[in-house]
């Protein structure tokens, strides 16, 4: 089928006005904000109904062209950008929210719903519950990030927030549509099991095993009060203690720790936010929190009150610091790391940073108590200049080299990343991973190039 003939069919499927072949539509979806070269797209639809999307996926199907889904296209590691050409799905206008239950606390949304949307309705309709978000723009969508693997304010407490999913609707590379927890067997979309879970498969999959239409995810009783409890420390060392203290009396919300050339050169930047119902709570917490940063030879730093709201945003003012160099360029190596290689972690992306003359700039995020780190190290760069971003490129691919020797392993990951987690795997790992592929997708339609295990 030619060029025409898809862009026809295509029309028919969503309306004239939800396709484009243009370039000057197409323009923003052959990039993103991150390292990654600009790749070519060929069509863009923007689809309303799982109907409509079967459809596509059984039009790429006969004319066997690539598809890619994309929520906010936010991951800055060039995940929706198309390898080999094709349609991306931008699922925007897939937006509503279809229920809050408050009793077995979860919401259930279409896939397109932004952190934004439903952040902002919980805080509008249900002041006691809320979602964990990402530090990521709002514009970024809640399915999209749980489905990458992502993580947030209440990843400490709670975990990932792939773990937070309760059930999916996904549209199969065949075009068939599959629900998958308890909702495939109840009304309810409260539980992953106690069946087979199969939800696992589409987790940090990149949109290669089907395309998510509605997700139900956790969410949890907030508390009254919050704040952020700050201590800084001068070596690297001393973190997996502090962080190990902490996350052993329960108290923390959130824990974030920061390295910079800012401010405070040198030093390990730790902020821990609790909550509590009353001013007594969060006394005896702050309390707590200031003897573990004394034992562990750190030091108590109040922060000045024009700040202390900057802190206690949602999301927290990443997004806002993200473009130091005023170059317009952002990529982090973000990683999940073993909380005992931290310290190494903490010095040797330091060591890379300088070597590519980046100022050195690591926000990083304790998740589940402990079981992991979100360790991210972040490059910034002149989006105008092709050297400085080839040198970032550079930067993040020896940083990605960095976590893997450390048994961490690259979270997201940007194509140089993937091939070198796939150079590391168990051969059968890769077999088995092939085989399912292969049987869900014989085509090879569902955002080729990606996760290209051979
Ligand atoms: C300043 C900044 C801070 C950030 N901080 C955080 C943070 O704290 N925590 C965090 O987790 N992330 C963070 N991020 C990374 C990223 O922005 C988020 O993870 C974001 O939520 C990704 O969501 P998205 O909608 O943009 O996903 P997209 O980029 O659109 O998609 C991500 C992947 O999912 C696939 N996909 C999209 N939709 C579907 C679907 N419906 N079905 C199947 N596959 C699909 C895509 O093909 C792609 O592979 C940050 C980013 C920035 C720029």
């Amino acid at each position: 089928m030619i060029r025409s003939e898809i862009l026809a069919h295509l029309e028919k499927i969503v309306g004239k006005d939800f396709v484009s072949d243009k370039t000057e539509d197409l323009f923003i979806y052959s990039q993103d904000p991150g390292a990654s070269l600009p790749r070519p797209v060929d069509f863009v639809v923007l689809p309303i109904t799982v109907e409509e999307i079967q459809n596509i996926v059984r039009l790429a199907n006969e004319v066997k062209i690539p598809i890619v889904p994309m929520g906010g296209g936010l991951t800055l590691s060039g995940l929706t950008i198309p390898i080999k050409g094709g349609i991306v799905i931008d699922m925007k206008r897939m937006d509503k929210i279809l229920e809050i239950n408050e009793i077995s606390r979860y919401a259930l949304i279409e896939a397109g719903v932004t952190t934004g949307r439903l952040t902002a309705y919980l805080e509008n309709h249900y002041p006691d519950l809320q979602v964990s978000i990402p530090d990521a723009p709002p514009s970024a969508t809640v399915t999209a990030n749980a489905l990458i693997h992502g993580s947030g304010f209440l990843s400490q407490m709670y975990g990932n927030h792939g773990d937070m999913i309760n059930g999916l609707e996904v549209v199969l590379p065949n075009g068939e549509v599959c629900k998958l927890g308890s909702c495939c067997v109840s009304d309810y979309w409260f539980s992953r099991g106690p069946i087979p879970d199969l939800i696992g498969l589409f987790i940090s999959s990149f949109g290669t095993m089907g395309i998510a239409t509605k997700m139900a995810i956790k969410l949890y009783p907030k508390d009254n009060v919050r704040e952020v409890v700050v201590g800084i420390f001068s070596a690297p060392k001393m973190i997996p203690e502090v962080i190990s203290k902490i996350t052993h009396t329960d108290i923390a919300e959130d824990i974030v720790f920061a390295v910079s050339e800012g401010l405070f050169k040198g030093y390990i930047f730790l902020a821990t936010f609790i909550t509590g119902n009353s001013e007594e709570d969060i006394g005896s917490k702050i309390k707590i929190l200031k003897r573990i940063y004394r034992k562990a030879k750190g030091n108590y730093m109040k922060i000045p009150e024009g700040f202390r709201n900057y802190f206690l945003e949602k999301p927290i003012f990443i997004s806002s610091e993200a473009d130091v160099r005023k170059g317009g360029g952002f990529e982090y190596v973000g990683s999940f790391m073993p909380l005992e290689k931290i310290p190494e972690a903490i010095e040797k992306a330091i060591e890379i940073s300088r070597k590519y003359g980046i100022s050195p700039s690591q926000v990083s995020r304790v998740i589940g108590k402990g079981h992991n780190v979100m360790f991210a190290s972040s490059f910034s760069f002149n989006r105008a200049d092709p050297n400085d971003m080839e040198n970032a490129r550079n930067a993040l691919h020896e940083t990605d080299k960095l976590v893997l020797d450390l048994g961490g392993i690259i979270w997201k990951p940007e194509l140089a990343g993937q091939k070198f987690i796939i150079e590391k795997m168990d051969p059968s790992y890769k077999k088995l991973y092939k085989t399912i592929r292969s049987a869900l997708d014989p085509n090879r339609i569902m955002n080729p190039g990606n996760w290209e295990i051979t």
